[in-house]
């Protein structure tokens, strides 16, 4: 069945915490205090799968429990297939190791010159900031480390880093990841920011968060304002399904873009969650109305595991390809694998060109027609009623 949802309205309310008052719900503080951290506190709101109460027990070794009352109100408690459902409450199968899976599959640890951060592209650098998030998501690509259930220990080294940025012109651009950066307080980011931006080299700085997906309530005028303070600061939010574009969602990317921050989208292609070609395409019309570029689509990384969360490539290609053309060319992010190892992020889009000889490139439209642009001019001979420069006298 296709996926339909109703366009002409957005999730609003305290759901299951309506007795709240609305100044503490929308304190992020809050929201943060009341986090369900345990396979009990959820029961006190639904019923658990088997499979669910054991992946719970589970998480406390793997990558911590935690979903913001905000989050849990997205949740389909009637559907053990809900797609929010999904990404926060664990699952046994996270026990299940598979082929090709590392704890460290994009091998960042090794290409960490200072502990936090990661100097893959020539350019640019990763700067983990904190290893913890307001919720967490199960497919996580640095569970070896976020959340510390499983005793990494991260300390980022913020001197350190900023010293190695400072000593490296190369570096042009920034990105604060984690963990999630918005957990820092707004005086640390502040300082942070300040810092980053006085490095005459740095020209780019952005923040990856999934903040305004889990706890919008963070984005605070007083938050905007340190934004403004060091803009352009780009974000990149995370937003998998179109359930989670709610109210407030929308309303808190309107404070982030109102304070220039130009905004863009990351989802990973999750199994059960946005592997289809409808769902895809209603999450990025909800992403453009937030003012949201949707940026990339991840294939998963090979986490230890996440097997059950896997999507066949060719059923990613066919998403992609179900979007180009036939919405609008701004909803359409690029695919990417991020090459195991190390090797950074391919695009794995859906082909288009069939051909390219030294006469012509022949290629398919959207719709699959054949089309040919051809390379080479070759001058044509003189048409009737054309005047010549001859004629002119030139
Ligand atoms: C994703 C990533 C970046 C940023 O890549 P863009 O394609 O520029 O968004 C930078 N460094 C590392 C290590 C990354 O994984
Ligand atoms: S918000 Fe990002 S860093 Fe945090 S658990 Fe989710 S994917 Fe991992």
């Amino acid at each position: 069945m296709p996926y339909t949802e109703d366009r002409s309205s957005w999730y609003e309310g305290q759901g299951l915490w309506a007795h709240v008052p609305e100044s503490d719900w929308n304190d992020w503080t809050w929201q943060l205090k009341n986090r369900l951290t345990t396979a009990e506190q959820l029961e006190r709101y639904m019923t658990l799968t088997p499979e669910e109460k054991a992946g719970c027990l589970f998480a406390n070794q793997k990558l911590a429990l935690a979903i913001t009352p905000y989050f849990f109100n997205l949740i389909d408690r009637e559907n053990p297939d809900c797609p929010i459902r999904k990404q926060v409450i664990p699952r046994s199968d996270e026990e299940v190791l598979s082929s090709g899976e590392m704890l460290d599959s994009l091998g960042e640890d090794e290409h960490s010159p200072v502990p936090g951060l990661v100097h893959r592209y020539p350019d640019r650098v990763l700067f983990l900031v904190t290893d913890r998030c307001a919720a967490y998501c199960r497919y996580c690509t640095r569970s070896r480390l976020v959340s510390n259930a499983q005793d990494y220990n991260f300390h980022p080294e913020y001197e350190q880093a900023l010293r190695y940025i400072e000593a490296h012109p190369e570096i042009r651009d920034v990105l604060l990841s984690g963990g999630d950066p918005l957990l820092l307080s707004d005086k640390k980011l502040d300082h942070l920011l300040g810092r980053l931006r006085a490095i005459p080299h740095v020209e780019f700085i952005r923040i990856g968060s999934r903040i305004p997906v889990f706890l919008p309530q963070r984005i605070t005028p007083e938050l905007c304002d340190v934004f403004r303070k060091h803009g352009p600061v780009w974000m990149s939010i995370h937003v998998n399904h179109p359930k989670e574009a709610t109210r407030a969602l929308k309303d808190a990317c309107e404070r982030l873009a109102f304070a220039g921050v130009p905004l863009g989208n990351q989802s990973v292609l999750l199994k059960g969650v946005n592997d289809d070609a409808d769902v895809m395409k209603a999450l990025v019309h909800r992403l453009l109305r937030m003012r949201v570029r949707p940026y990339y689509i991840y294939q998963m990384d090979l986490i230890t595991g996440g097997a059950h969360f896997k999507v066949d490539v060719r059923r990613g290609i066919e998403i992609v390809r179900a979007l180009r053309g036939h919405t609008t060319g701004y909803a359409v992010p690029q695919y990417v694998i991020d090459a195991p190892g190390g090797g950074g992020k391919v695009p794995v889009n859906p082909d288009y060109v069939q051909e390219i000889t030294d006469d012509e490139v022949v290629f398919r439209n959207f719709e699959g027609k054949v089309y040919r642009y051809p390379l080479k001019a070759a001058p044509l001979p003189e048409r009737p009623g054309v005047v010549t420069p001859a004629e002119l006298h030139l």
